[in-house]
């Protein structure tokens, strides 16, 4: 079993009316199975309303499943006991990196997790210089987060998150809300902290251009799991991301059309400097 693993997993938001009776049921996520090893850098793609947020808010048991089951590292998010492990276990960070950021002092913004965990001072401190290090952010450690771009505050909240030494980190749409820049900034780190630190990445996002370099993806619509692959085979299929309302970036097809043709061009191109790269490469064959 991999560190997150979710079976036969249906989740319905319920709307009552006054008297309790029900009046609306939405079934926003349905007989979703995904099963995440230690280490791995997943993404999961989608069009907006497809269940992103709803399957990321089981992975720390933010929402418990309606039918099916979650285990975040072995542990069912049913069992109450668990849920404390479970929150050290899987990290969160949403969009909006303003809602995330508790402390008036970068410093004392990451190390507020670990010291609601009780984890010693002196560890706290430690925690926080390699945090910080980690995410580039040394240099604005008694800053005040309100003085920082987009960018830099979500690194601040991601070091926060990391503090507490999860071994997973779900991010839920973490660049929506950024720049260009800001984007780059946030990916690089995510990227580095998966590859150097070994963290588990779950990165959420309706951006192709962002999960290129993850090790698997899973495209979600109408809440299910409607592809699943590493990104060379997500991307040679632009009819079916297209037909899944994903924005396919317009390189993207015509790259495709062109391998369709049969000029020898990657699956997994994304960007002109890439597409240029490669045409240039294949007529010099
Ligand atoms: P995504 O993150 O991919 O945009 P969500 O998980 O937020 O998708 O939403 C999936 C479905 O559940 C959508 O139809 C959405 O309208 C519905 N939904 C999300 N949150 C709630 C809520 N709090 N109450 C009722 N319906 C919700
Ligand atoms: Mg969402």
């Amino acid at each position: 079993m991999g560190i997150i693993k979710t079976e036969d997993l249906t989740y319905n938001y319920i709307r009552l009316d006054e008297d309790d009776k029900i009046r609306e049921v939405n079934e926003a996520v349905k007989d979703v199975n995904i099963d995440i090893r230690q280490g791995e850098f997943v993404a999961v793609l989608g069009h907006n309303g497809s269940g992103k947020s709803t399957l990321a808010k089981h992975m720390n048991a933010l929402l418990l499943p309606s039918e099916g089951t979650v285990w975040i590292d072995g542990r069912d998010s049913k069992d109450g006991d668990a849920l404390l492990a479970i929150r050290q276990t899987a990290g969160m960070v949403f969009q909006n990196p303003d809602n995330q950021i508790v402390a008036s002092v970068v410093e004392e913004d990451v190390g507020f997790g670990p010291e609601n965990m009780g984890v010693p001072t002196e560890e706290i401190w430690k925690r926080v210089d390699s945090c910080l290090e980690a995410v580039g952010m040394s240099a604005y450690r008694s800053s005040s987060p309100n003085r920082l771009s987009g960018g830099q505050k979500q690194r601040v909240a991601i070091a926060g998150v990391m503090a507490m030494e999860p071994k997973c980190i779900v991010l839920d749409e973490p660049t929506a809300m950024l720049d260009p820049g800001g984007r780059r900034e946030v990916l690089r780190t995510v990227r580095e902290l998966n590859e150097k630190k070994g963290i588990t990445i779950i990165l959420i996002t309706h951006y192709m251009e962002e999960v290129i370099h993850a090790d698997r993806i899973y495209v979600m619509d109408q809440g299910q799991v409607a592809m699943e692959g590493t990104p060379e085979e997500i991307f040679s299929q632009v009819e079916k991301l297209k037909e899944l309302r994903l924005d396919v970036p317009q390189v993207t097809e015509l790259a495709h059309e062109l391998r369709k043709k049969g000029v020898p061009l990657s699956p997994c191109i994304l960007d002109e400097k890439q597409f240029v790269k490669e045409i240039l490469e294949a007529r010099a064959r």
